[in-house]
């Protein structure tokens, strides 16, 4: 795979521009705005390639990779053609489980055997019902056999990487035979569960892809169950522990993203302590001054993170940008978890969201001018019944006509300079907005008044 030949071009026109003369703060800007295109648009690659995969479920590796070229996204070949032949593989598992499934009556009986291999069915019916989905077999099963499978309690549903296939009691299954699985309690489960669960199958692929690049980390096998005491490596094993469960809060949270733009519910699970996601106390036995600083490093790390992408995510919801909202759990799956804020900050996205937010504010602003013209009894909103709006309206154009006008006027203006942005951003939400703010404020300048408009002071 090739890196898309575009983006070396705008670095290099970019450096050009800057030798012939233009100043070091504009070519500052351009590079960070490219830079933020370059993040949205590895983004967007990833969730093309999910896409595809969905679509294309007998698409070859080759067809794939020609897919993604043509895309003209690519930024980081290697990490592209990892994350297609992570994929691909795990679609070859799937496919080649369900085709052992099928060798049986009743597939759902015997992927159930492979859950709970004693099982006995007393009942005759088939337990499971079996969807298609080409990174994982997805199950559902009904409360009282999920609870047989998963004895954890408030758990809708869990993705299982490795189900291996109870290769002794079903003598189809080969040796090395396992599969990712997504088993739902179709009982209780929340009707977004199955949606978190394939983000986890997305996540696990996109993050053996990057892993190399240290922006998420895998759960190390020798710490798995490790019993943790002072000693020699003491400090290095609780800063992997600590890197360990960032990670899968990371991977929690970009699950939870695919499925809805909310994350308060997920958070408060995570800082449950002693919840299901307390990745402190599962696994290890920490001593409770050592638990209790690690948790409260953690909470204090998660909370940060927390704070600077629901500010953006809040203001992508206020304004309809749907698409972005779904493309930035792609946009944070390239940071580290704790590096969240200062990332958001230096590529763009929360300078860009302040900047929508603003938007906002300045109708808001303008809408207060007028509110202030109507206490001082020369205005009168128009929200307010049409017929007394109608008097008052005549009665204060005929006492400060000039003033009343242009205040709606600016209103006015403001309103359709929003409802434009609006529908440009819409229209665009996947690049860097930048360009239509600036058109945006251009549109808008003069109508609010600045400090500069303020009264003079005596000596000017
Ligand atoms: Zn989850």
């Amino acid at each position: 795979m090739e890196r898309s030949p575009h983006y070396d071009e705008s670095i290099a026109r970019i450096k050009q521009e800057h030798r012939e003369g233009a100043p070091l703060a504009e070519s500052r800007e351009k590079i960070s705005h490219l830079r933020q295109e370059m993040i949205l648009d590895n983004a967007q690659c990833a969730r093309l390639l999910t896409e595809f995969i969905d679509d294309n479920p007998a698409a070859t590796v080759e067809q794939f990779k020609e897919y993604a070229q043509g895309t003209n996204l690519i930024i980081h070949p290697e990490i592209t053609a990892n994350f297609i032949a992570n994929l691909s593989i795990d679609r070859n598992r799937t496919k080649r489980a369900i085709t052992t499934l099928n060798k049986s009556k009743q597939a759902g009986e015997a992927l159930f055997r492979w859950l709970v291999p004693d099982w006995d069915n007393t009942s005759n019916q088939d337990p499971i019902t079996i969807e298609a989905y080409p990174l994982s077999v997805v199950a559902y099963l009904s409360d009282s056999d999920f609870h047989k499978v998963d004895t954890r309690t408030n758990v809708g549903g869990f993705y299982n990487d490795r189900l291996e296939y109870e290769r002794k009691k079903f003598p189809w299954g080969k040796e090395e035979d396992s599969c990712p699985v997504i088993i739902v309690d179709r009982d209780t489960a929340r009707p977004t569960t199955t949606e978190h669960e394939k983000g986890h199958a997305e996540n696990k692929n996109f993050q053996k892809a990057v892993e190399h690049r240290a922006v998420w980390v895998r759960m190390k096998p020798q710490l798995k169950n490790l019993r943790i005491e002072t000693g020699g490596d003491y400090q290095e094993l609780l800063k992997n522990l600590m890197a360990n469960a960032l990670s899968n809060a990371k991977n929690e949270l970009l699950a939870d993203l695919k499925a809805q733009p909310n994350l308060w519910n997920k958070m408060q699970d995570l800082l449950q302590r002693g919840g299901v996601y307390d990745y402190f106390q599962h696994n290890y036995q920490l001593a409770p001054e050592i638990y209790d600083e690690m948790w409260e490093n953690y909470s204090q790390i998660l909370n940060r993170s927390f704070q600077a992408i629901d500010a953006i995510m809040g203001i992508y919801q206020h304004l309809g940008l749907e698409e972005r909202g779904q493309l930035f759990r792609w946009v944070l799956a390239q940071f580290p978890i704790d590096e969240w804020p200062e990332e958001l900050e230096k590529s763009g996205f929360s300078p860009e969201a302040r900047a929508l937010e603003k938007v906002g504010e300045d109708r808001y602003v303008l809408a207060k001018l007028a509110d202030q013209e109507v206490k001082n009894g020369v205005w009168r909103p128009r929200f307010i019944d049409k017929k007394i709006e109608g008097s008052m309206f005549v009665a204060s154009v005929l006492e400060n006509p000039e003033e009343a006008t242009q205040t709606w006027k600016n209103v006015d203006i403001a309103d359709a300079a929003v409802d434009k942005l609006k529908g440009q951003l819409q229209a665009n939400q996947i690049k860097p907005l930048w360009v239509f703010l600036d058109q945006y404020n251009q549109e808008i300048a003069g109508l609010i008044p600045t400090d500069e408009d303020g009264p003079q002071t005596p000596e000017e």
